[in-house]
């Protein structure tokens, strides 16, 4: 059966690669919407290419696109801004939505699909950082279906047996033996530098990961390991997991994509090329397999594999996002926000990479906000977002100055 797909932040790099596989698999594919903030020149190509019936751009951009369009005999329905992108999200022809949106401007659309019960393919790890248990309660009780992306959790996934892969609560069942997670990260740029070099990185620099070819922010969210504490923060929700059963071991080679770790001594580990397009088709298809156009791991070329504990001074955090999962999603939150404000500040040549961890921290001893109840609803968390920004902002404007 033809599987109609909408991509939501289609000119990313998640978007390329998730379009690169269904360009090479049209006879179970259609690309049915696709959605793009910046770059719009890019996403009118890729309408060229693709011709989908559904397209979301940012609201003051849709009479432009909706014009380029036309004159390019192209007959595309054009909706705008964030209500446009929980249109399509939720559209009753579409049956799989890639959440591909970078930060929380994602979060919207993605659990409106969560809420209108369809299958999603979550790159957005920051919807459940802020939403976890929101987004978890939604896709139970809309029957959707919640399949990671992100290359730790997919390699997880396809480590764990199929009952827990259909209800994460079946994690804690004694038979079957799951003791621990351990998520691999490749520790970015800085893992062979100092504290002081890494102080003195600029935005070239702090972007340029060794291993992944990926967006701005989630390319300094892994020179800082911030990506790897978002990342522990949703393993905690996709797997019904407290933090201290999920371990972080820095694999510098990206080869192994993570672990489970079961009671009889096995570790179960997923091996590919670190190339996303792996988990994105085994999601795409999955319980099916379809090629994905990675280049096959080549086994006999590789020298060694190493895993390292991570330094949690140097990378400060990771420290801090255990401590916000352990205080609650009213923190998480807040680290979320103060994050994504420090790592603008950062990309705007405002602040220097250390500062980030630093601001991260002052912004979560100093916000208070009260325990997030369990009936919290999307507008309790984004209050608590939008709190958390405003006071960031003030932070970074402090140590702006300073430096
Ligand atoms: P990117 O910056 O390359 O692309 C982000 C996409 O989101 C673009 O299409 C952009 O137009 C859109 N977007 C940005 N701001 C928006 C807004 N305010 N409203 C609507 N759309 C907006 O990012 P990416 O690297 O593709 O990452 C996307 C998500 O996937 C992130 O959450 C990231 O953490 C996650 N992820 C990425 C990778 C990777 O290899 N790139 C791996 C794992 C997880
Ligand atoms: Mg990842």
């Amino acid at each position: 059966m033809m599987q109609r797909i909408a991509v939501l932040g289609a000119t990313g790099s998640i978007g390329d690669s998730t379009l690169a596989i269904l360009a090479a698999h049209p006879q179970q594919y259609q690309v049915y919407a696709l959605s793009g903030y910046h770059r719009l020149d890019k996403l009118f190509a890729l309408c060229q290419q693709f011709v989908p019936k559904r397209v979301n751009v940012p609201a003051a951009a849709v009479d432009d696109f909706a014009q380029r369009l036309s004159a390019a005999k192209l007959d595309i329905e054009v909706v705008g801004g964030a209500a446009g992108l929980i249109d399509i999200a939720t559209d009753s022809q579409t049956d799989t939505v890639v959440a591909a949106i970078v930060g929380a401007a994602g979060l919207p659309s993605t659990l409106a699909a969560a809420r209108a019960g369809k299958r999603i393919l979550l790159a957005n790890k920051e919807a459940l950082v802020m939403a976890g248990q929101v987004m978890i309660d939604a896709v139970k009780t809309h029957h959707a279906t919640l399949l990671p992306l992100d290359s730790e959790h997919n390699a997880i996934f396809q480590c764990l047996p199929v009952d827990i892969q259909q209800d994460s609560r079946q994690i804690h069942q004694p038979k079957h033996g799951v003791r621990k997670l351990w998520l691999t990260a490749s520790g970015g740029p800085f893992l062979q530098q100092s504290f002081a070099q890494m102080q003195k990185a600029g935005v070239a620099e702090a972007v340029k990961h060794p291993n992944w070819s990926m967006g701005q922010k989630i390319s300094v969210d892994s020179a800082t390991m911030m990506n790897k504490g978002l990342e522990l923060i949703e393993a905690c929700h996709l797997f019904d997991l407290s933090e201290d059963k999920i371990n972080v071991v820095i694999h510098p080679q990206s080869i192994i994509h993570s672990m489970v770790e079961y009671s009889d001594g096995s570790f179960l580990a997923q091996l590919g090329s670190p190339d996303m397009k792996t988990p994105i088709a085994h999601a795409l298809s999955y319980p099916a397999r379809i090629d994905s156009g990675s280049q096959p791991l080549d086994l006999y070329a590789l020298s060694g594999l190493e895993f390292i504990e991570p330094d949690l001074q140097k990378f400060a955090c990771l420290r801090l996002a255990r401590q916000a999962m352990q205080a609650g999603t009213q923190a998480t939150i807040v680290l979320n926000a103060a994050n994504e404000i420090a790592v603008a500040a950062f990309l705007a040549g405002q602040i220097r990479l250390t500062d980030i961890a630093d601001i991260n921290e002052q912004a979560l001893s100093e916000i208070q906000v009260p325990l997030l109840a369990a009936s919290a609803d999307i507008e309790d968390i984004l209050s608590i977002d939008q709190l958390a920004r405003r006071h960031t902002e003030a932070l970074v404007a402090k140590v702006a100055k300073s430096i």
